[in-house]
């Protein structure tokens, strides 16, 4: 079986490319999560609102089971300590 034909054309390429870049552009990464998220347990165990970047950190911890598991760890520290 030829695989040449199933070879993505520029066009399909250059969409996927697109779609990467927004998705890095608009949503944090683990590692930035992680440099935020002592901040973000922080403030939200102050009760006090979010800023643009602890809203991103919430975002992410929603649908990022590795990084929620760190925040709750964290959360439980902070709670330990109060
Ligand atoms: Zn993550």
């Amino acid at each position: 079986m030829k695989t040449e034909d199933q070879r993505l054309s520029r066009e399909q390429v250059g969409s996927i490319v697109t779609m990467l870049r927004l998705t890095t552009d608009r949503e944090l990464n683990c590692s930035e999560c992680l440099q935020h998220v002592g901040e973000y347990a922080e403030t939200r165990l102050a009760g006090k609102p979010l800023d643009e970047i602890l809203a991103g950190i919430e975002q992410h911890l929603e649908l990022c089971p590795e990084c929620r598991e760190e925040f709750l760890a964290l959360q439980q520290i902070l709670k330990a300590g109060l």
